[in-house]
């Protein structure tokens, strides 16, 4: 009998047993696992008004009581996060390390928003004028929704919910359907951090959840983490129907490599960065760009290192595990076709591979592909998979000028030891996020998270400071304590004296 994961509303799991379902697999195996429920509109009103009802007790809570909910639910994360790690790897089937990491990355968002009574203080100014006074509050928006995609199940939630719930508001998730149980897991343990019900709900479902709460009323922001044609129809919707929102898009990260780059550390970075978690991260480096004449001795670099990884199941010991499912596993399959038709090398084709796990596992091995047409499908589609691709260039300018070219603009690294091409680099590339010898450069929790153009929508990014501002809104409050001399009729515009 497959396991039923139900929603989580108002403090314990709901199942009004009028749900579709839809299948969640261990995409090792390749079998379905469980069944999730997919939300429609009624289920959706459900969760809203649990999470209504509970805001104004919580954002009514003191700083000191919401601050210990917190601390006992970051206690309780920091010591049980291999369990959490155990379901990630059963359902998305990146290694049980890596599942550790996005972890310890959303917990590093959670141990951030524990400053929030730092971050959210006031400002003061006395005597304005004279006799009156002007203070500013930073106050919660209401009922804020998550919708996260399938490839961080835990570390996406943990980017926008800790501080959304520091600063007062209550929380629906609406969570990847492909893999719905760490969202689950996090509910039960804000529940037992002492969380009261209502204030943090999961609703499982797919574009009919979705789009419930877009249009409901009760919800009053909008976080998105997911590809670009759907975080941008978040973002126009979401707007629309008058509601704050943030929508975090896909990418197509380029990495430069100049001519006096450290060959060794930019093969590890290109292999670490290209296919950790099976390249299903939106950090991922999925071009090298090689200013010549690097390009070959790189690719045997490259090459040397893919030929010692162990692809298989995550709780094996692998280092790479499979991708989300057959369908994408077969769509990034198809990419090493339409890449070798456009006149690309195929240096290492993953369809070979030889997997230690299961036989019908979602299984593609990691794949380098040597001077992809900057017009191939290949190089301009978020391929979202295994697949590294290698464009070799002439010039520091030819290879910005390439990065600069894209729909994109997540992520970008430059390798070199020139600190004044490094220095160009950080200034001159279009981007949210930028390496210097660094392939990932996801930033800690007290920077913010989100990348530029196709990359992201909307002004406020993930976490950090700009987090903050995003879950409340500024009140200035202007007091005068009343004063005899300062009485009488005037009825012009208030000025300062
Ligand atoms: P996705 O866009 O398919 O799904 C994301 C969320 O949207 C899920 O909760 C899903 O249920 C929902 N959804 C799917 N189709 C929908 C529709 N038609 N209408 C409304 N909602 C819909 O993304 P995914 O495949 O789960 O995740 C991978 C994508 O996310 C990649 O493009 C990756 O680059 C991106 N991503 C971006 C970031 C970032 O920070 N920029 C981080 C992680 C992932």
């Amino acid at each position: 009998m497959l396991e039923r994961i139900v929603h989580w509303i108002g403090g314990k799991e709901y199942d009004s047993g009028e749900s579709r379902l839809g299948p969640v697999y261990d995409p090792a195996l390749g079998t379905q696992r469980a069944s999730v429920l997919l939300a429609d509109a009624a289920e959706v009103d459900v969760a809203v008004a649990a999470a209504a009802s509970a805001y104004p007790g919580w954002r009514d809570t003191s700083i000191a009581k919401r601050q210990s909910v917190l601390f006992a639910f970051r206690e309780l994360l920091n010591a049980r996060k291999n369990e959490l790690a155990e379901i990630i790897t059963n359902e998305h089937g990146k290694v049980l390390s890596d599942a550790l990491g996005e972890i310890v990355r959303g917990q590093e968002v959670l141990e951030f928003a524990l400053s929030f009574p730092e971050v959210l203080k006031g400002d003061y100014t006395y005597n304005v004028s004279t006799g009156v006074d002007v203070h500013s509050l930073r106050q919660p928006i209401g009922v804020a929704a998550i919708i996260s995609p399938f490839n961080f199940p835990a570390m996406v939630p943990m980017w926008f919910l800790p501080i959304a719930l520091a600063a007062g508001n209550s929380v629906v998730l609406k969570p990847s359907e492909k893999d719905p149980s760490a969202a689950i897991w996090l509910a039960r343990l804000l529940a037992e951090a002492g969380l009261p019900d209502g204030v943090f709900n999961v609703l499982h479902g797919d574009r009919a959840a979705v789009d419930g709460l877009l249009e409901h009323p009760g919800v009053t922001s909008v976080s998105f983490v997911g590809s670009t044609p759907i975080a941008r129809y978040i973002y126009q919707t979401a707007a629309a129907n008058g509601k704050r929102v943030q929508a975090l898009g896909g990418a197509k990260n380029h990495m430069l490599v100049l001519p006096d780059a450290d060959l060794d550390l930019v093969a590890d970075a290109a292999v670490n960065a290209g296919f950790g978690s099976a390249g299903e991260r939106c950090m991922a480096i999925s071009v090298v760009v090689a200013v010549e004449p690097v390009g070959d001795a790189l690719i045997a670099k490259v090459t040397e290192r893919m030929s010692k990884l162990r692809t298989g199941d995550g709780r094996r010991g692998c280092d790479m595990g499979p991708l989300i499912s057959r369908e994408h596993r077969d769509k990034v399959a198809s990419y090493i076709d339409v890449a070798a038709q456009d006149g690309a090398t195929v240096v290492v084709d993953g369809r070979d591979v030889i997997a230690d796990g299961a036989p019908e596992g979602f299984w593609l091995g990691p794949t380098l592909l040597d001077r992809v047409p900057t017009t191939s499908r290949a190089y301009t589609d978020e391929i979202f998979g295994p697949v590294l691709s290698v464009v070799r260039v002439n010039s520091y300018d030819e290879g910005l000028a390439l990065v600069n070219s894209g729909a994109f603009g997540n992520g970008a690294a430059i390798f070199t030891h020139d600190g004044g091409a490094a220095r160009r680099f950080q200034a001159e590339v279009e981007v949210g996020m930028v390496g210097i010898n660094v392939p990932i450069p996801v930033p800690v929790a007290y920077h913010s998270f989100g990348g530029w153009k196709e990359s992201m929508f909307g002004d406020a990014k993930a976490y950090g400071v700009d987090s903050f501002r995003f879950f409340t809104r500024e009140k200035a409050i202007t007091t005068r304590w009343l004063d005899p001399s300062h009485g009488g009729i005037n009825l012009g515009f208030p000025q300062n004296v």
